[in-house]
């Protein structure tokens, strides 16, 4: 449950968005690592990915598991009060994320999506932002719940906000 009252949690994230990112670093230090030149913060394109790697065409985004919703992810807390609140804004983000990705995709770039959760691995993310990156194609980066381990799953079934018991049944 979340501690804080929905006006102080909105600033802290707010605060937390608009600065560079310690999970951002830690991606950034782990692309220049593994060899990879990127740009960051691309403000001419939608959403403003975190980090742009123009020459493989891929722009990354680094997601917060609360703010951006990660499903199925313990830190996707919802606050017990207020949620008249809260839904409509975690909707407007997922939606706005959407947007984003499918215009970025349009433009001919791939999206990669790596959530907060899955920076505390660095080997298994590194071997996913490899595999993305190197096939160029649009994944996304997170730990499944069950294992916490590292699993990449294609960007369609994200954006569809597919569970896998839906793709199950
Ligand atoms: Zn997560």
């Amino acid at each position: 449950m979340d501690t804080f009252p929905p006006e102080k949690r909105s600033a802290i994230m707010r605060r937390v968005r608009s600065t560079n990112t310690a999970p951002e670093k830690r991606v950034r230090s782990l692309l220049h690592k593994l060899g990879f030149r990127f740009r960051l913060h691309r403000n001419d394109l939608p959403g403003k990915p975190d980090i742009v790697l123009p020459k493989h065409h891929v722009a990354v985004f680094v997601h917060g598991c609360f703010w951006h919703r990660h499903q199925g992810c313990p830190h996707a807390t919802t606050p017990a009060s207020r949620q008249e609140y809260w839904l409509p804004k975690f909707k407007r983000t997922i939606e706005r994320d959407r947007k984003n990705q499918s215009e970025l995709r349009q433009q001919g770039w791939n999206v990669a999506v790596v959530w907060e959760c899955a920076i505390k691995d660095a080997s298994n993310l590194a071997s996913d932002l490899v595999r993305i990156i190197g096939h160029g194609e649009s994944l996304v980066c997170h730990p499944q719940p069950a294992s916490m381990a590292l699993v990449a799953d294609k960007l369609e079934d994200y954006r569809a906000g597919k569970k896998p018991e839906e793709n199950a049944s």
